[in-house]
């Protein structure tokens, strides 16, 4: 009897509680924000060695009511965990695909390119490959404009799957690019095979970058293998002039971080971008 007790204390551990409630009021909210469009997307510039705009990252927003903006990192891995990422992947889809029309239409934003993340479990639903051709053709977007970033975790499920789909997509013109790229699973075998475009240098590696010597090595080491793999490659989290230059001593092209500008609303976006060309 004393033992079940303990269990029982232990099963009603507040905190625990605490957690469960918020779950499911999380949950709750997230399905409200589809229905009502309280999600946004934020743009970040990513720039060439000469500082000109080439494209963005879309990355989402949460706009809560009460919360106000919401970062993603607190909404994510839940989603991704429900499922709920399909319906939000759909929109951020539905959503990029709408913008990259409008920017087709100015001469300011005419030829940057747009680059969406997609999650693992969104990747490998059997009508990926559907979604993604209906909202270029609703849109009219030029394929070659939009960058699908995918994340080592997308690797680790059936290859020559994951190779076709690529290959489908990458045949009408869209671009890969490979996420976070050094922080997880990589098999150079893998690599090769995959129709990428584009590495991209996690900024874990590049933070430190002017003064720790193993990201020194790392970052030379990535971009020398994208340029032997015939990849474009892009660093990710660049703030500081100086991790600009070293990246440029060593090949790196194509930039992206706080230096630049932070991710913003469409309509900062766009008035940034004749600011910087
Ligand atoms: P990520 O794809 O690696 O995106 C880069 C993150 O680094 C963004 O955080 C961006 O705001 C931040 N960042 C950019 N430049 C700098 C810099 O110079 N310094 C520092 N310290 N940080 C910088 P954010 O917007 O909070 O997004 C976090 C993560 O959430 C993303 O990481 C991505 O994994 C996920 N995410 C965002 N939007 C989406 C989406 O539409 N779909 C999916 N599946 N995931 C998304
Ligand atoms: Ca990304
Ligand atoms: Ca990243
Ligand atoms: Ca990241």
């Amino acid at each position: 009897a004393k033992k079940s007790g303990r269990n029982l204390v232990c099963f009603f551990d507040p905190k625990m509680e605490i957690s469960i409630i918020n779950r499911v009021v999380l949950e709750r909210d997230l399905l409200i924000a589809l229905e009502h469009n309280q999600f946004q997307l934020y743009y970040q510039v990513q720039v060439d060695s000469s500082n000109t705009p080439v494209g963005a990252e879309a990355l989402i927003r949460w706009n809560h009511p009460q919360r106000g903006i919401v970062s993603p990192l607190e909404f994510i891995p839940l989603v991704e965990e429900t499922g709920m990422i399909i319906e939000i992947g759909q929109w951020v889809i539905d959503s990029a695909c709408r913008q990259l029309n409008a920017w087709q239409q100015h001469v300011n934003t005419a030829g940057l390119s747009l680059s969406i993340n997609v999650s693992a479990k969104q990747f490998h639903k059997a009508d990926f490959v559907d979604i993604i051709k209906k909202s270029i053709d609703k849109y009219s977007v030029n394929p070659k404009l939009l960058k699908i970033e995918l994340t080592e975790s997308v690797l680790l499920n059936n290859i020559q799957t994951i190779i076709e789909k690529m290959n489908t997509l990458a045949a009408i013109g869209i671009q890969f690019s490979l996420d976070d790229f050094g922080t997880g699973y990589s098999s150079l075998q893998y690599l090769k095979k995959l129709p990428l475009h584009q590495l991209k240098i996690d900024q874990s590696f590049v933070r430190e970058l002017c003064v720790d010597s193993n990201d020194k090595t790392i970052v030379k080491t990535i971009i020398s293998m994208a340029q032997s793999l015939g990849l474009s490659v892009i660093a990710e989290g660049v703030e500081t002039e100086q991790q600009q230059q070293y990246l440029i001593s060593q090949g790196c092209r194509n930039f992206q971080g706080y230096l630049f500008s932070r991710p913003v609303p469409i309509d900062q976006f766009e008035s940034l971008i004749p600011q910087i060309a």
